[in-house]
């Protein structure tokens, strides 16, 4: 859809009209700030608010609700874009709602000229995301309860689904899967397929939109809606605020939330709340020049934090400087970067992503994923506001055409800002509202590490193992690089001294908001998994942990030696590690031979070189190399785990394993595989990331 320059006009006074009714006057109290965003305390935020769906559906005068199941902001962000497309073209009166906020047992008594959308992203081993478990458990269980007790219990809900996976995990959408199963036994009925995203695949956008319009078309048949001419309407209003600078102390400079901002934070530190932990100490892994990967010791002793050996730390970066400057520039918002913005939802149940009142470098350098795939749809939207014709033509085309789309941009991993500055031509892109962007943009996301420590030898210091994302790439001059390990790179040069101080030009605001970061500081929380040893530690472990994957496998060997210490009786433990090369990437090479010392013969490390001979050798092929031994430990109730490259490795290992049991124990091999799922489902086998 495209508006016409006259709109434009319109547009734009319209939003101007309302920057000015809602600076007007200038009557900002310093103590009570109206249009501080509910997430600046969060807690006060929640405590009056209905789990009631239909209350809230009511209240707001709604007829369309789109939970989503989200555990890395893709689920919630693909919600948005549905919410905002239903409002647009069909005049539906949308909200996008949290499963975690909301009640389910009244589900039934949702009228079915309302439709409920349910946006569900499946985590780890077919898991629910955190979000979504009380919901998952509530649906799926045999015994569910509604209010009414209607026959079918939900024969008025009307429900869209769509599902985001991996299929290099064994559950492929599960929830989706699963929830869709539950639904239709209830009674419910589906308006269109219950999609399925994949980003195993890679393919995880094309296949949503690939299914949302044939979706659409059958909702507006289902509900009698009518299509109309899409019109941008921007959802929050960013309102300047004169009276502010960004060294006032009520202005959020990238501060998390408002503990953080008035100087008291305290636990629990969680998902909405990090810890700003001191880095104990850092170094590098690798012993080449042109590959990193870092150790880290976060140091969580000033924390109620803790952890078990197996766990996962979430690390929260920050924007590398050259982007954040990049985006500024493309929109024309260098001057105007530290000016004092207030972000207000505009309609009540829209939620500003990030604290308020701000500043638009805030904003971009510690909320946004502006590093991150841009999205199609986002392109087509943004062509209204091209800065001419030319451009505009271009972004609708990139919009429009899959494969062009691919080849102009997905293959050079082009973030947003790149890609407008290809496409402006230099040109400034300013007639874009902010709103877009705060809309458009996912929210930045903490990212996840297999914890590398024992809890049992270091409970109050975390260890990570990270390899730093850096690719060359073609068409680029300058490599690709993820956000967080060169952030995390950053932090290590500067902590050890080292002369470059920013890697590859990248500087990170490194001392934080108000330099509250500052000697050496990452802000963290810990995710607790299900990845555990044997509560029994006489118990045979055969670990398969190639690259970056042997983290968790380093917390294991070292939480056994630890056992051993304290005068446990520890079983036989296996670790295949496998890498490019003994003199390059031989991560904690010393390490291993001083666990051996101490475990003795029930320790041992088998290596996988695959630049070393003439042939590529990997884990997998050790692994069936050892058929007879891994049979045997298996029949002593050994316990098997797998981490790191999900996409080739992890599943080359679990079809070996079926090949070694199936010869071993001379049995067909669809028998091996069902005897390896039943090793899944037991927790005898186990995989992670
Ligand atoms: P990002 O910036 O997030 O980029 C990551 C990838 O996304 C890129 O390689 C690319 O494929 C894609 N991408 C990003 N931007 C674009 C773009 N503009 N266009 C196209 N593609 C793009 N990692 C470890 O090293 N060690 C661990 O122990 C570890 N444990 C993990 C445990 C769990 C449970 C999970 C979920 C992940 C784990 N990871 C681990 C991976 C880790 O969380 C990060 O994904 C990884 O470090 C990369 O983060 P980044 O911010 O540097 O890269």
């Amino acid at each position: 859809a495209e508006l016409d320059t006259l709109d434009l006009v319109v547009l734009a006074a319209i939003l101007f009209g309302t920057v000015a009714y809602f600076t007007k006057g200038k009557l900002w109290g310093v103590t009570k700030d109206p249009y501080a965003s509910s997430l600046a305390n969060a807690s006060s935020a929640k405590a009056g608010k209905t789990r009631n769906i239909v209350e809230k559906m009511e209240e707001q005068g709604k007829n369309c609700i789109i939970f989503y199941g989200s555990q890395t902001g893709t689920a919630e962000d693909y919600a948005s874009r549905l919410a905002k497309e239903g409002k647009s073209r069909f005049g539906l009166e949308t909200m996008v709602a949290d499963l975690e906020e909301y009640d389910f047992d009244n589900l039934d008594t949702i009228p079915d000229d309302k439709v409920v959308f349910f946006v569900l992203a499946t985590y780890g081993e077919g898991e629910p995301t955190d979000n979504a478990v009380d919901f998952y458990e509530f649906i799926t269980n045999e015994d569910v309860n509604f209010t009414e007790g209607n026959e079918p219990a939900l024969g008025n809900l009307n429900y869209v689904t769509f599902g985001l996976g991996n299929n290099t995990y064994e559950h492929y959408n599960s929830m989706v899967r699963n929830v869709d199963k539950a639904l239709q036994k209830l009674g419910a009925h589906r308006i269109g397929d219950a999609g399925e995203g994949d980003d195993g695949a890679g393919t995880m956008e094309e296949d949503f939109l690939a299914w949302k319009e044939p979706m659409w078309k059958a909702l507006a048949e289902r509900m009698g809606l009518e299509e109309r001419e899409a019109v941008y309407e921007p959802v929050f209003s960013i309102v300047e605020r004169e009276g502010l600078t960004k060294e006032s102390p009520e202005v959020y400079l990238g501060e998390p939330n408002k503990m953080h901002l008035d100087g008291t934070a305290k636990g629990p530190f969680n998902a909405h709340n990090p810890y700003i932990a001191p880095i104990a100490q850092s170094y590098e892994l690798f012993s080449v020049k042109d590959r990193n990967c870092l150790h880290m010791d976060i140091d969580i002793s000033g924390s109620n934090l803790n952890y078990q050996t197996g766990d996962h730390i979430a690390v929260w970066p920050t924007n590398p400087g050259e982007e954040v400057d990049r985006f500024m520039n493309v929109l024309g918002l260098s001057e105007k970067r530290h000016t004092v913005v207030s972000v207000k939802a505009l309609e009540p149940t829209a939620k500003v992503p990030f604290p308020t009142p701000t500043t638009y470098d805030a904003i971009v350098r510690y909320h946004m994923e502006i590093c991150a795939p841009v999205s199609r749809q986002f392109l087509a939207q943004l062509a209204a506001f091209a800065p001419d014709a030319e451009a505009r033509a271009e972004m609708t085309k990139l919009g429009a055409e899959k494969d062009y789309f691919y080849e102009k941009i997905s293959l050079h991993h082009l973030n947003i800002a790149r890609v407008l500055e290809i496409v402006g031509k230099g040109q400034k892109w300013t007639n874009i509202p902010f709103s877009a962007f705060i809309e458009g943009i996912t929210k930045l996301q903490p990212r996840y590490y297999s914890i590398s420590s024992s809890s049992l030898e270091q409970p109050k210091k975390i260890s990570i193992t990270a390899v730093v994302e850096s690719t060359q790439l073609p068409g680029r001059d300058d490599p690709f690089r993820g956000v967080a390990t060169n952030y995390l790179l950053a932090l290590k040069q500067k902590q050890n001294g080292e002369p470059e101080p920013c890697p590859f030009g990248l500087s990170y605001e490194l001392t934080g908001p108000r330099n509250k970061y500052d000697g050496i500081h990452v802000p963290v929380h810990v995710r607790h998994s299900n990845f555990k040893l044997p509560s029994d530690p006489s118990k045979p472990i055969i670990c398969i942990g190639p690259g970056t994957g042997v983290a968790p496998m380093r917390g294991f060997i070292r939480e056994r030696v630890q056992q051993v210490k304290n005068g446990e009786k520890v079983g036989k433990t296996l670790l295949f590690f496998g890498c490019r090369k003994s003199t390059e990437d031989f991560m904690y090479k010393n390490e291993w031979e001083e666990a051996k010392e101490i475990l003795g013969d029930n320790f041992e490390l088998i290596t996988a070189f695959s630049r070393e001979g003439p042939k590529k050798v990997y884990v997998q092929h050790r692994l069936k190399e050892r058929a007879e031994e891994i049979n045997q430990l298996l029949e002593q109730k050994a316990y098997f785990y797998v981490c790191g490259d999900a996409a080739n490795m992890a599943r080359e290992v679990n079809t070996v394993l079926s090949q070694i049991i199936s010869e071993q124990r001379g049995i067909p091999e669809a028998k091996a595989e069902e005897i390896v799922k039943n090793m899944r489902s037991s927790n005898q086998y186990q995989d992670v990331w």
